[in-house]
Parts: structure tokens; C-alpha cells; sequence
């Protein structure tokens, strides 16, 4: 099978997960078979080996899973993006809203050296509240979004929006 349709044969949708409403993108089944993730990773892997990647900067937390494996394949370095209170050095943090109240993410202040070529990644691209408030840390930080790669992209969301002037990458669209 080609990698686009064997992946999307992975993703388990479950519905009103977290809550009524929402068809939640289950990515765990690619995770636990061994031929699904590294098919995974390497899609990540070559859209930033084209781009000239020096850091990937994984937002929390399923970002982490794709990003780090992407980093050490890749050989560069790997930043995460947390949620609001889990980074321990000195950071900046960005909020952004949410249909009900706010959201913050941080990146640690050294996380970045200006002038780097930085690949955002996360698992899903939905609203783009999220990735929009990471590449603004990492631009904040002098660093340049030459990427922002998703597994999974839903379309009627137009996440993209929030990423002005970002190349966006995404392999499943829903
Ligand atoms: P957003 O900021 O709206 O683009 O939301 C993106 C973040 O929320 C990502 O980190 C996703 O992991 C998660 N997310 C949002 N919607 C879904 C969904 N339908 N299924 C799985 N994860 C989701």
C-alpha cells in the first residue's frame, strides 16, 4: 500500500472525544505499529532534510513523539514547545484564543539562535491557535518557520490562516 492510505488505515477516529462535537484524530495506532511510525517519521523527516533544517521545535504534546524521532533521524536538535508552567529556565510565553478563554505556550529563552532554519511540528492542524502562537515564540527568538509540517490537516478549519507566510505541510487531509 502506498504511505498516504496506509497511514489514514491507522488513524482511529472516535467521536465527542473530549467532547460532543469533536471527531478526535487518534494517532496512537501509527505510534504502536512499527512499519506505521517510521513511515511517519520519514515523510517529517524528508520535508525537512528539503528544507535545510537546523532545529525542529515539537509543540506539546504529540508534537514530541513526531518531532524528536524526526530530530535525531535528521541529526539537529529538538525544542519543546510546553503548555503554560512545565519549563523550568527562563522562557517567554505567547496566549492565544480559544472558542471558550485562552491558552498559553512557552519555549525556553536559549531555545533558539537567531537566523535558525526552524521546522514546526505537531500530529494535527486544526483551528491553528496553537501553531500560530509556537512560530510566533520561535520568530520572537530570531529563529525562521521555513516549515510547519502536520500529519493531519482538518481542512474546514483553516488553520493555515494563522501561519502567514509559513510553508505548511500536511500528509492526511480530513
Ligand atoms: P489547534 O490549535 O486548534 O490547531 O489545535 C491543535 C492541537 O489540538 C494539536 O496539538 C492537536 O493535537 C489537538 N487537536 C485539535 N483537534 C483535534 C482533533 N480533532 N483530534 C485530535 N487532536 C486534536
Amino acid at each position: 500500500m502506498d504511505d498516504i492510505p496506509f497511514l489514514r488505515s491507522l488513524i482511529r477516529n472516535i467521536p465527542d472525544f473530549p467532547q460532543p462535537g469533536i471527531q478526535f484524530k487518534d494517532i496512537t495506532p501509527i505510534l504502536a505499529d512499527a512499519k506505521g511510525f517510521q513511515t511517519s517519521i520519514n515523510l517529517f523527516v524528508e520535508k525537512c532534510r528539503d528544507a535545510n533544517v537546523q532545529k525542529i521545535v515539537g509543540i506539546d504534546a504529540r508534537g514530541f513523539l513526531f518531532g524528536a524521532a524526526a530530530a535525531y533521524a535528521l541529526g539537529v536538535g529538538f525544542i519543546p514547545v510546553r503548555k503554560a508552567g512545565k519549563l523550568p529556565f527562563t522562557r517567554r510565553s505567547h496566549s492565544y484564543t480559544l472558542e471558550y478563554g485562552n491558552n498559553v505556550v512557552e519555549i525556553h529563552d536559549d531555545a533558539i539562535l537567531p537566523g535558525e532554519r526552524v521546522a514546526l511540528i505537531d500530529d494535527l492542524l486544526a483551528t491553528g491557535g496553537t501553531a500560530g502562537a509556537a512560530a510566533k515564540l520561535v520568530t520572537d527568538l530570531g529563529g525562521s518557520v521555513v516549515q510547519a509540517i502536520f500529519l493531519i490537516e482538518l481542512v474546514a478549519l483553516d488553520g493555515r490562516k494563522q501561519l502567514p507566510g509559513v510553508p505548511v505541510t500536511t500528509f492526511l487531509q480530513y
